[in-house]
Protein backbone atom coordinates (compact mmCIF):
# COMPACT_ATOMS: atom_id res chain seq x y z
CA UNK A 1 0.00 0.00 0.00
CA UNK A 2 0.75 3.77 -0.59
CA UNK A 3 2.19 5.46 2.72
CA UNK A 4 3.71 8.30 3.67
CA UNK A 5 6.30 7.10 6.18
CA UNK A 6 8.58 9.22 9.16
CA UNK A 7 11.65 7.18 9.20
CA UNK A 8 13.70 10.14 11.04
CA UNK A 9 13.47 13.17 13.29
CA UNK A 10 14.45 16.26 12.15
CA UNK A 11 13.28 19.87 11.99
CA UNK A 12 11.21 21.61 9.27
CA UNK A 13 13.54 24.50 8.61
CA UNK A 14 16.34 21.63 7.76
CA UNK A 15 14.24 18.95 6.22
CA UNK A 16 10.89 20.15 4.32
CA UNK A 17 10.39 16.83 3.44
CA UNK A 18 10.16 14.74 6.83
CA UNK A 19 8.07 11.98 5.17
CA UNK A 20 9.12 9.75 2.93
CA UNK A 21 6.74 8.26 0.08
CA UNK A 22 6.97 4.74 0.86
CA UNK A 23 5.35 1.09 -0.05
CA UNK A 24 4.51 -1.13 2.61
CA UNK A 25 2.35 -4.29 3.14
CA UNK A 26 -1.23 -3.86 3.99
CA UNK A 27 -1.51 -4.73 7.41
CA UNK A 28 -3.49 -7.77 8.67
CA UNK A 29 -6.21 -7.35 11.57
CA UNK A 30 -5.29 -9.18 14.61
CA UNK A 31 -8.22 -11.24 15.97
CA UNK A 32 -9.49 -8.31 17.89
CA UNK A 33 -9.01 -5.78 15.15
CA UNK A 34 -10.99 -4.53 11.80
CA UNK A 35 -9.05 -3.73 8.86
CA UNK A 36 -9.82 0.10 7.19
CA UNK A 37 -8.92 1.25 4.06
CA UNK A 38 -8.55 5.24 4.29
CA UNK A 39 -11.02 7.84 2.51
CA UNK A 40 -9.43 11.13 4.30
CA UNK A 41 -6.92 11.41 7.11
CA UNK A 42 -6.44 14.92 8.78
CA UNK A 43 -3.00 16.87 9.29
CA UNK A 44 -2.91 17.69 13.05
CA UNK A 45 -0.26 20.38 14.45
CA UNK A 46 0.59 17.45 16.90
CA UNK A 47 2.25 15.60 14.03
CA UNK A 48 5.29 18.53 14.08
CA UNK A 49 5.53 17.46 17.38
CA UNK A 50 6.34 14.15 16.41
CA UNK A 51 8.31 14.68 13.63
CA UNK A 52 10.06 17.51 15.39
CA UNK A 53 10.81 15.16 18.63
CA UNK A 54 8.52 16.76 21.51
CA UNK A 55 6.07 14.03 21.58
CA UNK A 56 8.27 11.12 19.91
CA UNK A 57 7.06 8.31 18.20
CA UNK A 58 7.75 5.39 20.12
CA UNK A 59 9.47 3.38 17.15
CA UNK A 60 10.32 4.55 13.58
CA UNK A 61 9.76 4.51 11.07
CA UNK A 62 6.08 5.04 11.61
CA UNK A 63 3.15 6.25 9.69
CA UNK A 64 1.72 9.51 11.01
CA UNK A 65 -1.88 10.76 11.45
CA UNK A 66 -4.89 10.20 13.83
CA UNK A 67 -8.00 11.55 12.27
CA UNK A 68 -8.87 8.69 10.53
CA UNK A 69 -11.73 8.08 7.93
CA UNK A 70 -12.55 4.85 6.17
CA UNK A 71 -14.29 2.01 5.42
CA UNK A 72 -14.35 -1.77 7.29
CA UNK A 73 -12.57 -3.95 4.58
CA UNK A 74 -11.71 -6.71 6.78
CA UNK A 75 -11.88 -7.81 10.30
CA UNK A 76 -10.53 -10.82 12.65
CA UNK A 77 -12.51 -13.28 13.83
CA UNK A 78 -13.61 -12.10 17.07
CA UNK A 79 -14.63 -8.66 15.91
CA UNK A 80 -18.71 -8.00 15.55
CA UNK A 81 -18.83 -4.61 15.79
CA UNK A 82 -18.43 -3.51 12.56
CA UNK A 83 -19.27 -5.06 9.38
CA UNK A 84 -17.31 -5.03 5.66
CA UNK A 85 -18.71 -1.43 3.91
CA UNK A 86 -19.46 0.44 7.50
CA UNK A 87 -17.57 3.85 7.52
CA UNK A 88 -15.59 4.57 10.70
CA UNK A 89 -12.96 7.06 12.50
CA UNK A 90 -10.22 6.47 14.41
CA UNK A 91 -8.75 9.07 16.78
CA UNK A 92 -5.57 10.17 18.69
CA UNK A 93 -6.61 7.01 21.25
CA UNK A 94 -5.73 3.73 19.97
CA UNK A 95 -5.67 1.74 22.67
CA UNK A 96 -5.71 1.74 26.92
CA UNK A 97 -5.02 -0.92 29.03
CA UNK A 98 -9.02 -1.13 30.29
CA UNK A 99 -7.82 -2.11 33.69
CA UNK A 100 -5.75 0.48 35.45
CA UNK A 101 -7.93 3.29 37.59
CA UNK A 102 -8.24 5.45 34.78
CA UNK A 103 -9.17 3.42 32.72
CA UNK A 104 -12.01 1.97 35.35
CA UNK A 105 -13.09 5.81 36.31
CA UNK A 106 -13.62 7.18 32.51
CA UNK A 107 -10.09 8.50 31.99
CA UNK A 108 -8.69 6.51 29.60
CA UNK A 109 -7.01 9.28 28.24
CA UNK A 110 -4.62 9.06 31.19
CA UNK A 111 -4.10 5.87 31.22
CA UNK A 112 -0.23 5.02 31.43
CA UNK A 113 -0.42 2.08 29.06
CA UNK A 114 -2.12 5.02 26.27
CA UNK A 115 -1.39 4.68 23.23
CA UNK A 116 -1.82 7.17 20.11
CA UNK A 117 -2.61 6.33 16.66
CA UNK A 118 -0.02 7.58 13.92
CA UNK A 119 3.06 7.80 17.17
CA UNK A 120 2.95 4.72 18.90
CA UNK A 121 1.31 2.81 15.92
CA UNK A 122 0.51 3.22 12.68
CA UNK A 123 -1.54 5.90 11.30
CA UNK A 124 -3.89 7.50 8.49
CA UNK A 125 -1.05 8.39 6.18
CA UNK A 126 -1.44 5.52 4.56
CA UNK A 127 -4.34 3.24 2.28
CA UNK A 128 -4.79 1.22 5.04
CA UNK A 129 -4.78 0.52 8.43
CA UNK A 130 -5.95 -1.59 11.33
CA UNK A 131 -7.37 -0.73 14.90
CA UNK A 132 -9.28 -2.70 17.67
CA UNK A 133 -12.87 -2.66 17.32
CA UNK A 134 -13.90 -1.09 19.79
CA UNK A 135 -11.53 2.03 19.38
CA UNK A 136 -13.24 2.81 16.11
CA UNK A 137 -16.06 5.00 15.59
CA UNK A 138 -19.27 5.32 13.83
CA UNK A 139 -19.87 8.33 11.45
CA UNK A 140 -22.82 10.03 11.17
CA UNK A 141 -23.88 10.65 7.84
CA UNK A 142 -23.70 14.22 7.86
CA UNK A 143 -20.75 14.78 6.98
CA UNK A 144 -18.55 13.82 4.14
CA UNK A 145 -15.47 11.35 5.25
CA UNK A 146 -13.08 14.79 4.20
CA UNK A 147 -15.58 16.82 6.81
CA UNK A 148 -15.34 14.06 9.38
CA UNK A 149 -11.47 13.91 9.77
CA UNK A 150 -10.74 17.17 11.57
CA UNK A 151 -13.87 16.46 14.06
CA UNK A 152 -11.97 13.46 15.24
CA UNK A 153 -8.96 15.49 16.37
CA UNK A 154 -9.58 19.20 16.53
CA UNK A 155 -13.14 19.16 17.34
CA UNK A 156 -13.07 15.97 20.14
CA UNK A 157 -10.12 17.51 22.15
CA UNK A 158 -12.05 20.89 21.51
CA UNK A 159 -15.28 19.52 23.39
CA UNK A 160 -12.85 18.03 25.71
CA UNK A 161 -11.09 21.16 26.55
CA UNK A 162 -14.87 22.98 27.00
CA UNK A 163 -15.90 20.46 29.62
CA UNK A 164 -12.59 21.11 31.59
CA UNK A 165 -13.39 24.70 31.87
CA UNK A 166 -16.64 23.61 33.75
CA UNK A 167 -18.28 26.38 31.85
CA UNK A 168 -21.51 27.17 32.77
CA UNK A 169 -24.22 29.08 30.51
CA UNK A 170 -24.37 33.41 31.10
CA UNK A 171 -20.22 32.64 32.11
CA UNK A 172 -17.46 34.50 29.63
CA UNK A 173 -15.22 32.21 27.71
CA UNK A 174 -11.63 33.44 26.58
CA UNK A 175 -10.21 31.29 23.27
CA UNK A 176 -6.39 31.85 22.78
CA UNK A 177 -5.58 31.14 19.28
CA UNK A 178 -8.27 30.56 16.71
CA UNK A 179 -7.46 27.56 14.47
CA UNK A 180 -9.15 24.57 14.02
CA UNK A 181 -9.95 23.63 17.47
CA UNK A 182 -10.79 26.74 18.78
CA UNK A 183 -13.28 27.46 15.92
CA UNK A 184 -14.95 24.27 16.51
CA UNK A 185 -15.85 24.66 19.83
CA UNK A 186 -17.36 28.48 19.43
CA UNK A 187 -19.79 26.48 17.25
CA UNK A 188 -19.89 24.29 20.07
CA UNK A 189 -20.54 27.45 22.49
CA UNK A 190 -23.26 29.07 20.73
CA UNK A 191 -25.40 26.26 20.62
CA UNK A 192 -24.71 25.03 24.43
CA UNK A 193 -24.58 28.00 26.00
CA UNK A 194 -26.23 30.87 24.30
CA UNK A 195 -25.97 33.55 26.83
CA UNK A 196 -21.75 32.76 27.16
CA UNK A 197 -19.90 36.20 26.16
CA UNK A 198 -17.00 34.59 23.88
CA UNK A 199 -13.71 36.76 23.87
CA UNK A 200 -11.17 35.27 21.54
CA UNK A 201 -7.33 36.55 21.05
CA UNK A 202 -5.84 36.20 17.82
CA UNK A 203 -2.95 37.32 16.50
CA UNK A 204 -4.00 37.56 12.89
CA UNK A 205 -6.71 40.35 11.58
CA UNK A 206 -8.60 37.56 9.70
CA UNK A 207 -8.81 35.33 12.23
CA UNK A 208 -10.51 38.08 14.86
CA UNK A 209 -12.86 39.06 11.67
CA UNK A 210 -13.72 35.56 11.00
CA UNK A 211 -14.52 35.00 15.16
CA UNK A 212 -16.80 37.49 15.00
CA UNK A 213 -18.31 36.36 11.70
CA UNK A 214 -18.87 33.26 14.46
CA UNK A 215 -20.44 35.21 16.95
CA UNK A 216 -17.57 36.08 19.18
CA UNK A 217 -18.23 38.99 21.29
CA UNK A 218 -15.00 40.40 21.36
CA UNK A 219 -12.10 39.82 19.33
CA UNK A 220 -8.62 41.26 19.95
CA UNK A 221 -4.51 40.64 20.12
CA UNK A 222 -3.31 38.14 22.31
CA UNK A 223 -1.71 40.78 24.33
CA UNK A 224 -4.42 43.22 25.03
CA UNK A 225 -6.77 43.46 28.19
CA UNK A 226 -10.45 41.93 27.62
CA UNK A 227 -12.82 44.93 27.95
CA UNK A 228 -14.53 41.86 31.12
CA UNK A 229 -13.04 39.86 33.30
CA UNK A 230 -13.22 35.77 32.22
CA UNK A 231 -14.17 32.63 33.78
CA UNK A 232 -12.50 30.17 31.72
CA UNK A 233 -9.89 30.73 28.69
CA UNK A 234 -8.91 27.51 26.28
CA UNK A 235 -5.53 27.92 25.02
CA UNK A 236 -4.67 26.77 21.66
CA UNK A 237 -1.55 27.65 20.35
CA UNK A 238 1.95 26.59 20.98
CA UNK A 239 3.73 29.18 22.82
CA UNK A 240 4.34 30.56 25.72
CA UNK A 241 3.80 34.16 25.96
CA UNK A 242 -0.14 33.79 25.58
CA UNK A 243 -0.29 31.61 28.91
CA UNK A 244 0.90 34.75 30.69
CA UNK A 245 -1.30 37.04 28.69
CA UNK A 246 -4.30 34.67 29.05
CA UNK A 247 -4.05 34.34 32.80
CA UNK A 248 -3.98 38.41 33.96
CA UNK A 249 -7.40 38.32 32.07
CA UNK A 250 -9.21 35.90 34.27
CA UNK A 251 -11.66 36.17 37.01
CA UNK A 252 -10.60 35.36 40.71
CA UNK A 253 -10.92 31.32 40.72
CA UNK A 254 -10.67 31.62 37.09
CA UNK A 255 -9.17 28.43 34.71
CA UNK A 256 -7.15 28.10 32.00
CA UNK A 257 -6.71 25.31 30.18
CA UNK A 258 -3.77 24.65 27.68
CA UNK A 259 -4.70 22.43 24.84
CA UNK A 260 -1.29 21.66 23.30
CA UNK A 261 0.24 18.11 23.61
CA UNK A 262 3.74 20.15 23.80
CA UNK A 263 4.94 24.09 23.51
CA UNK A 264 7.77 25.49 21.71
CA UNK A 265 11.03 26.27 23.31
CA UNK A 266 11.24 29.34 21.33
CA UNK A 267 9.76 31.84 23.67
CA UNK A 268 9.95 30.33 26.92
CA UNK A 269 11.40 33.32 28.22
CA UNK A 270 7.79 34.73 28.48
CA UNK A 271 7.30 33.14 31.61
CA UNK A 272 9.54 35.12 32.91
CA UNK A 273 7.15 37.94 32.92
CA UNK A 274 4.78 36.20 34.95
CA UNK A 275 4.03 38.16 37.95
CA UNK A 276 2.26 36.36 40.84
CA UNK A 277 -0.26 39.08 41.93
CA UNK A 278 -1.78 39.40 38.13
CA UNK A 279 -1.43 36.79 37.19
CA UNK A 280 -1.73 33.51 39.62
CA UNK A 281 -2.96 34.91 43.12
CA UNK A 282 -6.61 34.71 43.74
CA UNK A 283 -7.07 31.38 42.90
CA UNK A 284 -6.44 30.72 39.88
CA UNK A 285 -5.81 27.49 37.83
CA UNK A 286 -3.95 26.44 35.07
CA UNK A 287 -4.89 22.79 33.70
CA UNK A 288 -3.36 21.23 30.37
CA UNK A 289 -5.72 18.86 28.43
CA UNK A 290 -4.40 15.04 27.64
CA UNK A 291 -5.52 12.99 24.81
CA UNK A 292 -9.10 12.24 24.65
CA UNK A 293 -11.30 9.02 25.74
CA UNK A 294 -13.35 7.49 23.61
CA UNK A 295 -16.73 8.75 24.59
CA UNK A 296 -15.11 13.07 23.83
CA UNK A 297 -14.88 11.56 20.45
CA UNK A 298 -18.37 9.65 19.83
CA UNK A 299 -20.41 12.65 22.08
CA UNK A 300 -18.55 15.13 19.97
CA UNK A 301 -19.24 13.18 16.58
CA UNK A 302 -23.08 13.36 17.49
CA UNK A 303 -23.00 16.88 18.75
CA UNK A 304 -21.37 17.91 15.76
CA UNK A 305 -23.89 15.95 13.87
CA UNK A 306 -27.03 17.45 15.65
CA UNK A 307 -26.23 21.22 15.98
CA UNK A 308 -24.37 21.11 11.39
CA UNK A 309 -20.99 21.63 12.70
CA UNK A 310 -18.91 21.34 9.47
CA UNK A 311 -15.38 22.14 9.66
CA UNK A 312 -13.95 24.38 6.60
CA UNK A 313 -11.69 21.89 5.11
CA UNK A 314 -8.58 21.85 2.51
CA UNK A 315 -7.57 18.61 0.47
CA UNK A 316 -4.42 17.95 -0.34
CA UNK A 317 -3.18 14.05 -1.96
CA UNK A 318 -1.41 11.44 0.15
CA UNK A 319 1.98 12.59 -1.97
CA UNK A 320 1.42 15.75 -1.23
CA UNK A 321 1.52 15.49 3.01
CA UNK A 322 5.09 17.18 2.95
CA UNK A 323 3.68 20.01 1.56
CA UNK A 324 0.30 20.09 4.32
CA UNK A 325 2.49 20.05 6.99
CA UNK A 326 4.56 22.66 5.79
CA UNK A 327 1.69 25.08 5.18
CA UNK A 328 0.59 23.99 8.59
CA UNK A 329 3.74 25.00 10.20
CA UNK A 330 3.85 28.25 8.57
CA UNK A 331 0.36 28.61 9.72
CA UNK A 332 -1.21 28.88 6.67
CA UNK A 333 -4.44 28.41 7.92
CA UNK A 334 -7.43 28.19 5.06
CA UNK A 335 -9.19 25.53 7.43
CA UNK A 336 -8.61 22.33 8.43
CA UNK A 337 -6.37 20.32 6.03
CA UNK A 338 -7.07 16.76 4.99
CA UNK A 339 -5.62 14.39 2.97
CA UNK A 340 -7.76 12.67 0.52
CA UNK A 341 -6.41 9.19 0.01
CA UNK A 342 -9.20 7.07 -1.78
ZN1 LIG B 1 -4.53 16.01 16.49
ZN1 LIG C 1 -5.48 2.02 31.68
Amino acid sequence: MRAMVLKKLCRLEENPFPLAFTILPEPVPLENEILIKVSACGVCHTELDEIEGRTSPSHLPVVLGHQVVGTVAGQGSKTNVYKPGDRVGIAWIASACGTCTFCLSGNENLCPDFKATGRDVNGGYAEYITIADAFAHPIPDAFSDSEAAPLLCAGAVGYRSLKLTNLADGQNLGLTGFGASAHLVLKIVTHQFPNAKVFVFARNADERTFARDLGAYWAGDPEERSPEYIDSIIDTTPVWKTVVEALKNLKPGGRLVINAIRKEESDKESLLRLHYPDHLWMEKEIKSVANVTRSDVREFLLLAAEISIKPEIQEFRLEEANQALIELKERKIRGAKVLKIA
